[in-house]
C-alpha cells in the first residue's frame, strides 16, 4: 500500500470493519479490509435495531443517539442504503419499569412517548392483542445488515481500500512491542496501523500479541418467515417475542432482539419461537417458517464496547462491540478521526481497554 497518509490494516468485514474501512478510505489512508467473511459473522445473524433504548447510563445513551444521527446522515449521502425508520413499539417491561424507561429517556431528550391500546392499535394493526400500555419511539430503525454491510465495503473499494476477503488471519504480527501487521498463513500484511474489528475473533488476535481481550460470545436465536404481505410496519417488542418485518416480506423474531437461547435443540427452539410468533400476530397462520439463525453476539465484559489504541502495543487499535449495527455510524467516524489525527475522542473516553485493568 502506498499512501502520503498511514496504511492501515483493517481486520474484520463486518458492520465495525467495513464502516472504519470505509471512512478510513475515504480519508485518503491507504486501506487494505481483510477478513474471513464478507458481510460478518455476528452482522449477518442480527436482528439489527437501531436505537437508544432502556438500561443505559447517560453517556452510552448519547454515544447511541449520536450513532442514530449518524445512520440519517449516512441515507442522505446514500439514499439506496437499505436503512429504514419505522418506529419502535415497546412494552417488554413491567409496568413501573416502563413508566421509568419513559420519564428518564424523555428527559435525556429521546422522542419516546406512552401510548394506549388504541394508538398500539393503530401503529401496528397487525397485533393480535395490542398491549394496554406501551411506549413509542418514531426515531427508531432498521439497517438490513448484510446489505448495508456490503454497499460500504463497495463504497470503501471505490474510495481506493483494497479488500483481501475469505482471507483468514492466523496471529498479529509485532517487532519490539509495535504491531506492524498480520499473519495469514504464509503471508504477512504489513501496514503503520492494524485496526482489529473482528467481534469474537478479536480475542484470539489480541492473544496472539499477549493482550487480553474480555469478550464473550453469548448465543442468539433468531427465526425468519417465508416472505408475507406487509404486517408489521416498524420494530415491535413485546414480552418474550422482539419482531420485524424485513423490506422483503420476511418477519425475523426473537425472544430478545439479541437472540434468544437455543438450548440443547435449537430447532426445537426455533419451533417453539414461531408458534408464539404466530399466535402474536392477525394473520399468524397464514405465515410459514423459512429458516433460524444462529449467531454469537461480541459482548465486552461489562456489556460496553472496547474501542481505542492500546496502551503498550504501539500500532494496534480495536474496536469490538455489542449493538454495533446502531453504534457503527458513530464508531467509523470516531475511530478514523482518532486514527487520522491522534487525538482522543472524549465520547470514546469510557470505551477503552484500559478500564479493565
Ligand atoms: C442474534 C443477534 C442479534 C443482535 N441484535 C442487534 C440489534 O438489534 N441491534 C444492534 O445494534 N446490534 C445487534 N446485535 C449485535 C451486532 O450485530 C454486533 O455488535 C455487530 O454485528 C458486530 O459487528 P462486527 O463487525 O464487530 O463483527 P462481526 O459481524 O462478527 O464481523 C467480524 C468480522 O471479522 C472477521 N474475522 C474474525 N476473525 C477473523 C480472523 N481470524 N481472520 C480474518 N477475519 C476474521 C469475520 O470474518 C467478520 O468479517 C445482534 C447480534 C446478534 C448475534
Amino acid at each position: 500500500m502506498t499512501s502520503s497518509k498511514s496504511s492501515v490494516l483493517v481486520i474484520g468485514a463486518g458492520i465495525i470493519g467495513a464502516m472504519i474501512g470505509w471512512r478510513l478510505a475515504r480519508a485518503g489512508h491507504g486501506v487494505r479490509i481483510v477478513a474471513s467473511r464478507r458481510g460478518g459473522d455476528a452482522t449477518a445473524a442480527s436482528f439489527a435495531w437501531i436505537n437508544a433504548s432502556y438500561d443505559n447510563p447517560e453517556p452510552y445513551f448519547r454515544l447511541r443517539r449520536q450513532a442514530m444521527e449518524g445512520w440519517r446522515e449516512l441515507r442522505s449521502e446514500m439514499p439506496d442504503l437499505p436503512i429504514a425508520f419505522r418506529g419502535g413499539l415497546c412494552w417488554d417491561l413491567e409496568p413501573e419499569a416502563l413508566q421509568g424507561f419513559l420519564r428518564q429517556h424523555a428527559s435525556w431528550g429521546y422522542d419516546i412517548r406512552a401510548v394506549d391500546r388504541e394508538a398500539a392499535a393503530l401503529l401496528e394493526p397487525g397485533l393480535a392483542a395490542p398491549p394496554d400500555r406501551a411506549v413509542h419511539v418514531a426515531s427508531e430503525g432498521v439497517a438490513e445488515p448484510v446489505a448495508t454491510t456490503l454497499r460500504l465495503l463497495d463504497e470503501a473499494r471505490a474510495s481506493g481500500a483494497e479488500l483481501d476477503l475469505e482471507t483468514n488471519v492466523t496471529a498479529l504480527v509485532q517487532d519490539h512491542g509495535r504491531v506492524t501487521g498480520a499473519r495469514c498463513g504464509e503471508r504477512v500484511l504489513a501496514a503503520d496501523r492494524v485496526v482489529v474489528a473482528a467481534g469474537v475473533g478479536s480475542r484470539s488476535l489480541a492473544a496472539s500479541v499477549g493482550v487480553d481481550l474480555p469478550i464473550d460470545a453469548p448465543p442468539g436465536l433468531l427465526v425468519y418467515t417465508e416472505p408475507a404481505p406487509p404486517i408489521l410496519n416498524g420494530v415491535v417488542l413485546a414480552p418474550g417475542l422482539h419482531m420485524r418485518q424485513t423490506d422483503a416480506g420476511r418477519i425475523v423474531a426473537g425472544a430478545d432482539f439479541a437472540g434468544g437461547m437455543p438450548g440443547d435443540d435449537p430447532r426445537d427452539a426455533a419451533d417453539h419461537l414461531f408458534s408464539t410468533l404466530r399466535h402474536a400476530l392477525r394473520d399468524g397462520d397464514r405465515l410459514s417458517l423459512s429458516h433460524y439463525t444462529f449467531g454469537r453476539r461480541p459482548m465486552p465484559a461489562d456489556g460496553f464496547p472496547i474501542i481505542g489504541p492500546v496502551e503498550g502495543r504501539d500500532g494496534l487499535y480495536v474496536a469490538v462491540t455489542h449493538s454495533g449495527i446502531t453504534l457503527a455510524p458513530a464508531i467509523g467516524a470516531m475511530v478514523a478521526d482518532e486514527i487520522a489525527t491522534g487525538v482522543p475522542e472524549p465520547l470514546l473516553a469510557p470505551y477503552r481497554l484500559a478500564r479493565f485493568n
